[in-house]
């Protein structure tokens, strides 16, 4: 069996190296800690929790749910850990964080196959199959490593992005399709505010709670970046004059331009998520959450990714990976977790699975079989191939999963079949795929 390399022992790099092992190849697993420690990381432990401790929701008929449901079925080592150590979270999966990453620790230590060296990785060997898995603060020597394997632009450090919303989940009955002086046809959907509610708006997002930046993420940002309550700070016409500039729009229950306005784009070919266009954002999410309902049509929005301001290194997956997760132009050089572009502690698990899956399927001369894309999981990877101009990463959600057969109009109802449909596709996946 060929020795692999995993590079940082986080929830993908353990995933796979527990996955490589456990189908008997020999693995030496880098991690920096605790010669270095990103600004984030704190504890000497694999698979820290560098935030929050929840997994988010376990219901099998939530996103993160199903997500997590598939991850079982692939034998997840964090999930199996988690669920030693949960503590009460209502329906969601949260866990002790020292327990966890003890426990995940001592899983990575009692395979005998898995050798750990402490090491800060700066280059890659081409010859010897690898999966990097360094996470979102990927720095130094590494990054300007994958920098070079990649082509240069592809690799980015800092993520201001708006929120997106699922199109399922908006009312229809008070947003309008159009583009600006109508050109481009009916390309965005646009919510207008008259005067009254465009202030009340403003005052709520001005006074909104933000999250809290890090010391290394206090950095400037382009002015094109700029979230949009700090814009609004401005000036209480600032944002009318900016993101929600009501030009080239005319409502046409009134016949006449609307206060102001918010646009949404298509996220993706389908037209089952939007963005709204010009709104990243530093507000806590349940703020987001709460301020943003207040957007005519968006009163139930439900949030596919919030608004992020922070440090976080992720490729260009679409451009730079071969939708197996492996480098483009590579032959054995993998990538898994935050930094092939999804997001989220589960996802970065989930990732690091497959990484390790297609890496082994190759090195049995086989091709990779793509994940049903009816799984949460595979609509993930079918995103990280999906070429995209505005390519942000991506965590579990709904909107990106293929419609159902016969239309469910109940939400929930809708949510369980999406759910019991996925989990066969995976069941049968895995019978034929080993
Ligand atoms: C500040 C911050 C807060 C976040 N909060 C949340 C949250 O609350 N909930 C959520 O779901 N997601 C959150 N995320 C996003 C993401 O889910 C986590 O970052 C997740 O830990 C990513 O998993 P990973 O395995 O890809 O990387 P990580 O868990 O970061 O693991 C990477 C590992 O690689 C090691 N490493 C790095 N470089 C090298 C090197 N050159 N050589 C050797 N080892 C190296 C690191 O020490 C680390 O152990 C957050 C991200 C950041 C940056």
């Amino acid at each position: 069996m060929s020795e692999i390399r995993v590079i940082g022992a986080g929830l993908a790099g353990c995933e796979a190296a527990c996955m490589l092992a456990d189908a008997g190849h020999k693995v030496v697993l880098f991690e920096q800690k605790p010669v270095h420690f990103s600004p984030a990381h704190h504890s000497e432990k694999f698979a820290e929790l560098v935030c929050s401790n929840s997994f988010k929701a376990d219901r099998v008929e939530s996103a993160s749910g199903l997500l997590k449901a598939e991850m079982r079925l692939l034998g997840s080592v964090c999930l199996k850990v988690a669920d030693g150590c949960r503590v009460p979270a209502g329906g969601a999966l949260a866990v002790d964080r020292e327990l966890f990453s003890a426990g995940v620790t001592e899983e990575v230590r009692s395979r005998s196959n898995i050798e750990v060296v402490n090491e800060e990785v700066e280059s890659i060997d081409p010859d010897i199959p690898t999966i990097i898995a360094t996470g979102p603060l990927t720095e130094g020597g590494l990054a300007e490593e994958i920098r070079k394997l990649t082509g240069g632009d592809s690799l980015y450090f800092f993520d201001a992005a708006a929120p997106i919303v699922t199109r399922d989940s908006l009312n229809m009955d008070r947003l309008y399709s159009m583009s600006r002086y109508g050109l481009g046809g009916d390309d965005y959907l646009n919510a207008f505010f008259d005067k009254a509610g465009y202030e009340e708006f403003v005052e709520q997002l001005i006074n909104a709670e933000c999250a809290e930046l890090h010391s290394f993420e206090e950095q400037p940002v382009y002015e094109g970046c700029m979230p949009i309550e700090k814009l609004a700070k401005r000036g209480h016409d600032a944002i009318r004059y900016g993101p929600m500039k009501p030009v080239g729009l005319r409502n046409p229950e009134t016949g006449h331009r609307p206060w102001a306005a918010v646009q949404l784009r298509r996220e993706d070919e389908e037209g089952t998520m939007f963005n709204l266009v010009g709104f990243q954002t530093n507000l806590k999410f349940s703020e987001q959450r709460r301020v943003f309902s207040m957007i005519p049509g968006l009163e139930n929005a439900e949030f596919a990714r919030y608004g992020v301001m922070h440090r976080n290194s992720f490729l260009n997956a679409p451009e730079v990976l071969d939708g197996t997760l492996r480098i483009k132009g590579t032959e054995m050089t993998y990538v898994a977790g935050q930094l092939s572009g999804t997001e989220g502690y589960m996802e970065s698990a989930g990732c690091g699975m497959l990484a390790a899956r297609f890496l082994m399927a190759r090195l049995d001369g086989r091709e990779p079989a793509a994940l049903p894309e009816t799984t949460m999981l595979g609509a993930l990877m079918r995103y990280l191939k999906t070429p995209n101009k505005d390519f942000q990463p991506m965590g579990a959600n709904m909107g990106i999963l293929p419609g159902l057969k016969d239309e469910i109009r109940d939400k929930k109802e809708r949510y369980a079949g999406y759910a019991s449909r996925a989990l066969s596709d995976l069941k049968a996946y895995l019978a034929e795929n080993k």
